[in-house]
């Protein structure tokens, strides 16, 4: 039977709160009643708001909250190459393409197009879906374009990487109970597969550590729960065994609002320094 492998994956950009405090101890106490290992891996990719202190504290708050991780922790930053070489793959399959509008052009190319943004389509995170406009060029235009020095990043074509699988894809879920999700990866248009200033992207990195590091149950926030459609994607299209999710519900302020790493009062470092205990950490998230 092969042992379960659970994992926290933090992006050091801001200070652990509550959330994040239950999504490590669920992490822990599901690796714990199933015999399972627990990882923890750095997601730091964007090397302007990851800094060693962010991660340093947080290593601290995971410390005090009784997390306890097996090392050496895995941090993206040191694998660029690995992703490269992912990317490289998806370049080979003709599966990306270099995307040259910024936000601005974006918008402007919208409302070229449509008139209104509010008459575009968005994604799941609410985000406007990127326009056709770069898949109509022609290679040459292309490579002016990137010999020029235009910043580029590079997108998936969704509606042909969906033709390549050419079936349903789904996962399974085990939050609140066990069931199969059908994957609608459509929804998100052209995802960008890595960003300007480098060989990856969240969506990415993810999902190929998740198969390196052998993550059998990948525990994380609700939040997450439809960018799961494009990670079972790109799993399906290099070839990598699915985990189970479980995606859980979020930690909540009292006005109802998910908490985020700018808001002190939540902060377990700020909770700390007020002397609360780990006890009480325990009991605030419900654990
Ligand atoms: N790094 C992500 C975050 O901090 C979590 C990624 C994941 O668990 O898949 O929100």
């Amino acid at each position: 039977m092969t042992v379960p492998v659970f994992r926290f994956a933090p992006s050091p950009n801001g200070h652990l709160h509550l959330g994040h405090a239950y999504s490590a101890l669920l992490n822990q106490q599901m690796a714990r009643t199933t015999g399972g290992r627990l990882l923890l891996r750095m997601e730091d990719i964007d090397r302007e708001r990851c800094t060693p202190d962010l991660e340093q504290t947080m290593l601290e708050d995971l410390h005090w909250i009784g997390f306890e991780w097996e090392t050496p922790v895995r941090r993206q930053s040191e694998h660029f190459a690995v992703y490269q070489e992912a990317l490289s793959k998806l370049i080979s399959m003709d599966l990306v393409y270099p995307a040259f509008l910024s936000r601005g052009d974006i918008k402007r190319e919208i409302e070229r197009i449509a008139g209104d943004k509010n008459n575009w389509p968005r994604d799941p995170d609410g985000a406007l879906l990127y326009p056709q406009a770069d898949k109509e060029l022609s290679k040459r235009e292309r490579e002016k374009l990137i010999s020029e020095g235009r910043p580029f990043s590079w997108r998936l074509n969704m509606d042909r990487a969906i033709a390549q699988i050419g079936e349903p894809l789904s996962w399974s879920e085990t939050a609140p109970e066990k069931h199969t999700v059908e994957a609608r990866p459509q929804d998100w248009g052209d995802v960008i597969i890595a960003r300007k200033d480098m060989p990856t992207s969240y969506h990415l990195s993810v999902v190929i550590d998740d198969a390196l590091q052998g993550i059998t149950h990948v525990v994380r926030g609700r939040d997450l729960f439809h960018a799961t459609s494009v990670h079972r994607l790109l799993q399906r299209l290099f070839g990598i065994e699915p985990p189970v999710y479980h995606h859980h519900a979020l930690v909540l302020d009292l006005d109802g609002e998910k908490l985020s790493k700018s808001r002190k009062d939540t902060a377990l470092r700020e909770l700390r320094s007020q002397g609360e205990t780990r006890q009480e950490i325990y009991r605030l998230v419900g654990l």
